[in-house]
């Protein structure tokens, strides 16, 4: 029950744009509130009223309630809601590794992500900054082999040069999810 309530819902504003991941808690909240609408996989509104009369579509899509089962929606639309969130992308780690889609900027290799470090362009230890520019996702043996070099010292080539995303909060959102729902589809694509 607690898991159930704690997974992801995708919450979209007014115009349809994706604006947060939220948890089916929330989700009933909004919608018992008339704060939101929720959507089924056809892209078909409901109201709590006329949710609550749809049948779960199976055991992992309900929640079990006095006299029932409530299905469990996966996606909400904010009615009322039309402000367009713009939030820029966090420089992290993890986010430098979604960027080069988790693969090594010197060899193109795609290791699990524990084997995957990030590595400085022009080293740290000669004045290469924290940015996006010059940061770059790198295997382990790449990283050891340029060690304290620039890639010409090294004789190494980037596969393209390091820049700074323009992802719109759909990328947030994926970044955000370890689990995806299908329902979300027509909503995260492009960005
Ligand atoms: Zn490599």
């Amino acid at each position: 029950m607690t898991d159930i309530l704690s997974q992801p819902v995708l919450i979209l504003n007014r115009v349809f744009a994706p604006v947060q991941l939220s948890t089916v808690k929330r989700a009933f909240v909004l919608l018992y509130g008339d704060s939101a609408r929720a959507l089924d996989a056809n892209g078909e509104e409901y109201d709590f009223e006329e949710w609550r009369r749809l049948t779960p579509l199976d055991d992992d899509e309900a929640l079990p309630i006095i006299g029932g089962a409530l299905r469990i929606p996966r996606v909400l639309h904010l009615h009322r809601y039309d402000r367009t969130p713009r939030v820029a992308v966090r420089l992290t780690r993890r986010n430098v590794m979604f960027r080069d889609q988790q693969q090594c900027q010197y060899c193109g290799k795609q290791p699990p992500l524990r084997e995957l470090n990030i590595d400085h362009v022009m080293p740290k230890s000669r004045g290469g900054a924290d940015t996006w520019e010059n940061l770059v996702t790198a295997c382990r043996v790449c990283n050891l082999r340029k060690g304290w070099k620039t890639p010409d010292e090294a004789n190494m080539r980037l596969a393209r040069r390091p820049f700074r995303p323009k992802w719109s909060m759909t990328a947030q959102i994926l970044l955000g999810a370890a689990t995806k729902y299908h329902e979300w589809e027509p909503f995260l694509q492009a960005g």
